[in-house]
This record gives structure tokens, sequence and C-alpha cells, in this order.
């Protein structure tokens, strides 16, 4: 029986890694679990998994009514918190789908208390990949993807030889505005952006598949994954979102993994430790998968993804700046405090003007998201919240 812990309980893909457990109570044992604010969602979990007893919520005045309300629960509070219940709940593996840069900290945790991490904060390894690596080098923590491209990839390269891949082929459905040219971006409203046309996610990163910063990010995270050359990673417009990626052999031939857009299958994937034994049904028959559209990415249409790879190459703590400014413009736009296209030229100001450190440690990388998000927050005010 494998013990989980699992952060970010209440979002998409908490939710989807709670069905995936409750369809294995023979495999797992679910230990712990966070929510941030939604609340609202414990007493369900912990009628459903008795066994979870330790819980991590992100706001202290929840926590100390929720220490009155369940006695009989562990109850952890914000940052350190989450530190706590991964070091306390004895578990074995972590499950990390919490959103953006408070998925850090837990996941070095994690690797550093040798738990395997299955990572579906991809932020994670933006700003902290080199921090990552290093601990998988000298612990015996393990680290399993969540993402479908990345998982995709991953199981590509158990079938193929390494050496015959000519490129790694990362898919991207274009996002809620793939079909409107970019003049169209100026005045799109956040209802829009967040209508994503194949998958059902959380929304920051939904506004990142619009902006495409998210594929930007894939690239950083497939990089830290596998260490592939970035020359020979690409991107592959696919409308579809059915082939979760490929690999081109040298030989001219494309492998790839295909199924329906659906997140329990690479949830499943990854809790089960790459073994591929699903329970779940995820392709009917190959008829579903008629009429695949495949294109060519264009970065003049999405530069986030360049702005990206710009920061990724720098190295140092850009990419702690890259993520943090796109999170603080990410929730302008959601709160209509800039418009859609704002998003990318705020990253680029961050990305000029707060300060670069060539090896930053964790605690450099903290106080970078803290100088950038006070960066991009006092321009967003000092620009009175209108929309440009
Ligand atoms: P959601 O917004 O749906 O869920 C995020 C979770 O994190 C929620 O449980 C939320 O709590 C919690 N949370 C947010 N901020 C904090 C904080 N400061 N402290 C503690 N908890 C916090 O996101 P998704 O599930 O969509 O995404 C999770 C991660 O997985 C992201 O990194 C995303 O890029 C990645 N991912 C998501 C995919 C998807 O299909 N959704 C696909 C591939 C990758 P609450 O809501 O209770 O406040
Ligand atoms: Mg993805």
């Amino acid at each position: 029986m494998k013990k989980v812990l699992l952060l970010g309980a209440s979002g998409s893909i908490g939710t989807q890694t709670l069905d995936i457990l409750a369809a294995h109570k023979d495999r797992f044992e679910l230990v712990g679990f966070s929510v941030g604010k939604r609340i609202e969602k414990i007493p369900e979990i912990i009628k459903t998994f008795k066994t979870a007893k330790y819980v991590c919520v992100q706001q202290e005045a929840d926590w100390i009514d929720l220490r009155k309300k369940y006695p009989y629960l562990k109850l952890f509070c914000g940052d350190a918190g989450l530190a706590e219940l991964i070091s306390t709940c004895n578990c074995d593996m972590v499950v990390n789908a919490l959103v953006g840069f408070a998925g850090l900290v837990p996941s070095v945790t994690s690797l550093r208390l040798n738990k395997t991490l299955c990572l579906a904060n991809k932020e994670s390894l933006v700003v902290g990949g080199a921090l990552v690596r290093d601990l998988l080098a000298r612990g015996s923590g393990k680290l399993i993807p969540i993402d479908s491209e990345h998982v995709a990839i991953d199981k590509l390269l158990t079938c193929v030889p390494e050496k015959k891949v000519k490129k790694l082929l990362i898919t991207a459905s274009g996002g809620s505005f793939r079909d409107l040219p970019r003049e169209k971006l100026v005045h799109v409203t956040p209802e829009k952006a967040l209508a994503h046309p194949t998958w059902s996610m959380g929304a920051k990163i939904t506004i990142d598949s619009a902006t495409m910063m998210n594929k930007g990010f894939e690239v950083i995270e497939a990089k830290w994954l596998f260490d592939f050359p970035l020359a020979k990673t690409e991107i592959l417009m696919h409308k579809e979102s059915n082939v979760h990626s490929a690999v081109l052999l040298d030989d001219g031939t494309y492998v790839a993994d295909v199924s329906k857009p659906d997140m329990h299958g690479p949830i499943e994937y990854a809790l089960m430790e790459r073994q591929i034994d699903f329970t779940l049904k995820y392709v009917d028959s190959l008829d579903q998968f008629k009429g695949m559209h495949f294109g060519e990415f264009d970065p003049k249409r999405y530069p986030a993804v360049g702005i990206a790879l710009k920061a990724f190459r720098k190295g140092g703590n850009a990419c702690a700046v890259l993520n943090a400014a796109n999170e603080e413009a990410v929730y302008a736009f959601l709160n209509r405090k800039i418009g859609f296209l704002e998003i990318e030229s705020i990253v680029s100001k961050a990305l000029k003007n707060v300060q670069f450190i060539a090896s930053p440690s964790l605690d450099d990388l903290i106080r970078t998201d803290a100088w950038t998000r006070n960066y991009v927050h006092t321009y967003v005010e000092s620009r009175g919240g209108r929309k440009k």
C-alpha cells in the first residue's frame, strides 16, 4: 500500500487525482492533503478517504475554525504548514497539484525527504529546475511528471532508443484564441480567455495556454526532465489535443502517444510509477481520432514562448522573474486591471528590470519572486488600473 499526500486537492488536477485514488483503494492510502481557500471541499474528501488525517489550509482564520470543528485531524496552515505537512505525515509519495510558485518549496521539501514526487506543478521546474535536478542526483527521491506532454515523452522514451530520437515534438492546442489574429486580442475578456477549446483546467493554466506561456514553460520543463537539447525540441500545433506529444526518429518515423484529452490518464501513469495498468478506459475506438490537424508553430503569433526561452537561456534567477511576473500579470488580467496583450509586455519589462542573480539559492529564488511581484504590482497600480 502506497501512502500518498496530495497537495492542491481542491483544484482541477487535485480532484482528478482523488478520482484515481478512489478507483485504486487497494493500492493507495491517502494519508493527507492540502486545499487553499476552498475549505468547503474538506468534508467530502475526509468522508471518502477515512485514512486522511493530515490536512493543510492556506488561511489562518480557516485553520482556527477547522481545529474546533475537526479535533481529530492534524491541521497545518500556510506555506510553512505545507512543508510541515510533508515532513510529518509519513507518506511515500507526494502529488504536487498546487498552482504557481507556491509549489516550489513543497517540491524541494519532498525531494529533500527522498519521497517520490508526482509533479503537476510545472512552475517548480521552471523556477527551480537546477535545484530539483541537484536534489535528484544527491538523494534517493524520484520525480515523475504529470503534465500530459511530459508523460507522453516519458512513455515514448521507454519505447524507442533515445539515441535514435532526432526531435521531441511537444504538441499545443493554441488555446482559446487560436482562431483570432493577434490584432484582435487587444480587447478580449477573461471569460473568453477561460473557454479552452479542448481541456478543462484551472484558471491560471488556461490563460497561460491562451498566451502560450504554458508551452514555453513546457519546453523548459522538458529540458529539466529529459535533458534533451533545446535546439531539437519543437512545438507542434495540434488542434484536437489527441496527440499528447511525439518523437521523430532518425529514420523519419514519428512515434506518438495518442488518447483523449483527459488528465486522469497522465495522473494514473504517475501514481502507478510508470506501470501501464490502467483501470479507467481512455480510448473507446480509433474512430474517435479521425480528422486530426497539425500545423507549424508561429513564434510571432505567440511571443510568450520566445520570452520564456530567452529567460531560460539567460539562466540564474531569470526564470523566477519570468514566472512571478507572469503569475501577477495573469491575475491582473483576470481581475480586469490589464488587457490580455499586456501580460507579455509586463513579463518582458520585469525581466529587464528585476535584479539578476547568476547562481541563485532557494532563498534567492524566494526573494526574486517577492521582488518581481512587487515590481509588477507597483507598475499595474501606477497605471491606475487602466487597460491599454
Ligand atoms: P487549480 O487552480 O485548479 O488548483 C490549484 C490548487 O492549488 C488548488 O487546490 C488551490 O487551492 C491550491 N493553491 C493555489 N495557491 C495556493 C497557495 N498559495 N497555497 C496553498 N494552496 C494553493 O490548478 P490546476 O489543477 O489546473 O493546476 C495545478 C498545476 O498543474 C499547475 O501548475 C498547472 O500548470 C499544472 N497542470 C494542470 C493541468 C490541468 O489539466 N489542470 C494539466 C497539466 C499541468 P484553492 O483552490 O482551494 O484555493
Ligand atoms: Mg501540458
